[in-house]
């Protein structure tokens, strides 16, 4: 029988991930996708600085980097005309070090995801696919069906279930997807074309006709448009093509169209899953958690999911922290999205809202508000803040403690950088430690020497202060890089306190 730590159903970019960080934490993983091959199509581009960040963990973000593409700047435009023009290149300068928008096809990052992990000799099997699943005593057995029609019965500890909107766990689980699905049906065409808005930047038409967004892609002249369909065409979307759809956005933006490379029409829903997880199993990305393109946020927030799932998995298979610490995958996890689908709900139905009203805030106050609000660094940095998903915290939620400068449990540890270095180096590690920036207490260094929590020491200068951070006290950090504690005082017991109140024993947790 063949039993693995944790089996995880889907190899998109959330079960890839999720299986990259387990390996890297040493977890035996097997997984499994029903596909034949790889996707080959685009999907989704954007890359958010904040899974760039996570990314250095397992040496990915340069990668991801070199392969992709930056956008230099967003254009909106209304008649024919760009009025907008919002520069992209260094939207959130001494915020991360990836404070820009990259874009990088989701089939080329899937391929890069799937080679990395073949370096821990982790294949997915393919052709294989869940069939159902049932807890027993000590963990899950699930019914497979392989590549030669054969059914096997495998075990493992847990299940993960990566397996995107009509997920099998999900269903399995029992747990309703809340949400709706929106009227507009949605092309995506990657395209070969010129134009001034084949230029490598952002465009976006606010006219009344049909939503259209041009987004760049690696290679001169390659870009993905994105675009409504209304009317009664709408009701053949399976045989649309390329052809059929409305030329008035296309001709708006003055995008000459020379190739289509990939086409396809798609309804977006806006769902959440009411649990993340039942007993053993797991619900992750899209299979968690569907909503409309419209900043980006989809994948990376199942890149997330799998990152914060990762550790804790690791952590309770190692026998580094007792099973509790499993729950707060869910709490973590389920607000973030909830309060994602709210937004980009809000966002996506203003662009895409028909009527006379809603014509006119499009391309009369929309055009007008933009550039002064964005003019300022206050908008501009909330919108970076909010679009790169580095304000995603767990604030008030149970793993998080404490408050130094403006620092909360359960924040993103905020990037401070200067000519001496920047405080993230270590971060690429992913466990347990301490950062004290400033002065620490003999007790502090000598209980984190005998339970071997690495302790990192920062001499204070002023781009902590400036990032936010307390001079002396401490943040005790996650292995995904979250403050656990953010601490005025250099008392070690507040560790030794945390780590017992949470079952957890970092120093069993395997590096
Ligand atoms: C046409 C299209 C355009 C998109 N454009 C964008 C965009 O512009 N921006 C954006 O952010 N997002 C976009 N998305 C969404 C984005 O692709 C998803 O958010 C992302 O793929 C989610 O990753 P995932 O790993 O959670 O799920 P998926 O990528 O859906 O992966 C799930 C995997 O599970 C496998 N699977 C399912 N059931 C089983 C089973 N029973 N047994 C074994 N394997 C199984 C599937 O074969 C699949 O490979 C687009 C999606 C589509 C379809």
């Amino acid at each position: 029988m063949n039993r693995s730590d944790v089996l995880i159903i889907g190899a998109g970019p959330t079960g890839l991930v999720l299986a990259l960080w387990l390996s890297k934490l040493g977890i035996r993983v097997r997984i499994l996708d029903k596909t034949a091959a790889p996707g080959t199509t685009s999907r989704a581009l954007a890359v958010q600085a904040r899974t760039l960040e996570l990314y250095r963990q397992l040496d990915l973000a340069d990668a991801v980097i070199h392969s992709g593409h930056r956008v230099a700047a967003a254009n909106f435009w209304v008649k024919g005309e760009p009025v907008v023009h919002l520069p992209l290149n260094r939207v959130g300068e001494g915020l991360t070090p990836y404070a820009f928008l990259e874009m990088f096809p989701q089939d080329e990052h899937e391929r890069l995801l799937i080679e990395r992990l073949e370096t821990f000799g982790i294949l997915v099997e393919r052709n294989t696919a869940l069939e159902s699943f049932e807890e027993t005593s000590d963990g899950i057995s699930a019914r497979l069906r392989l590549p030669d029609g054969q059914e096997e019965i495998c075990q493992a500890c847990y299940l993960a279930g990566c397996d995107g909107a009509r997920s099998i766990v999900r269903k399995t689980l029992d747990s309703g997807f809340p949400g709706g699905t929106y009227q507009q049906i949605f092309y995506v065409a990657d395209v070969l074309a010129s134009g001034p808005a084949l230029n490598g930047e952002l465009h976006v038409d606010l006219d009344e006709a049909d939503f259209l967004a041009v987004f760049p892609m690696a290679h001169e002249g390659r870009a993905r448009l994105i675009g409504t369909v209304r009317d009664e065409r709408a009701q053949q979307a399976d045989a649309l093509q390329f052809a059929d759809v409305s030329r008035q956005a296309i001709e708006h933006l003055k995008v000459k169209v020379e190739q289509v490379n990939w086409f396809s029409t798609y309804r977006v829903h806006h769902r959440v899953a009411d649990h993340f997880r039942g007993g053993r199993a797991f619900l992750l990305g899209d299979a968690a958690h569907v909503h409309s393109p419209v900043g980006g946020q989809g994948m990376n927030t199942g890149i997330g999911d799998a990152i914060n799932l990762a550790w804790k998995l690791a952590a309770v298979l190692s026998g580094g922290a007792e099973v509790q610490l499993l729950d707060t995958y869910e709490t973590e996890r389920i607000a973030f999205a909830r309060k994602l689908v709210a937004t980009t709900d809000r966002v996506f139905s203003f662009v895409t809202a028909e009527g006379r009203v809603a014509d006119l805030l499009r391309t009369r106050l929309a055009p007008f508000l933009l550039p002064k609000v964005t003019a300022f660094e206050t908008p501009r940095e909330f919108l970076f803040r909010t679009v790169s998903q580095i304000t995603v915290n767990y604030r008030g939620m149970p793993l998080s403690s404490g408050m130094a400068g403006h620092v909360h449990g359960g924040d993103r540890l905020p990037w401070a950088h200067d000519g001496e270095g920047d405080n993230f180096e270590s971060l690429k590690c992913p466990t347990w430690q301490v950062h004290v920036y400033g002065d620490t207490s003999d007790e502090m260094i000598a209980w984190c020497n005998e339970h071997h929590l690495p302790l990192h020491v920062f001499d204070w200068r002023p781009a902590f202060d400036t990032a936010g951070l307390g001079r002396n006290g401490f943040y005790l950090l996650r292995p995904d890089t979250y403050v656990a504690i953010a601490e005025t005082c250099s008392d070690p017991k507040v560790i030794e306190r945390y780590f017992r109140d949470h079952g957890i024993r970092p120093f069993f947790t395997a590096h």
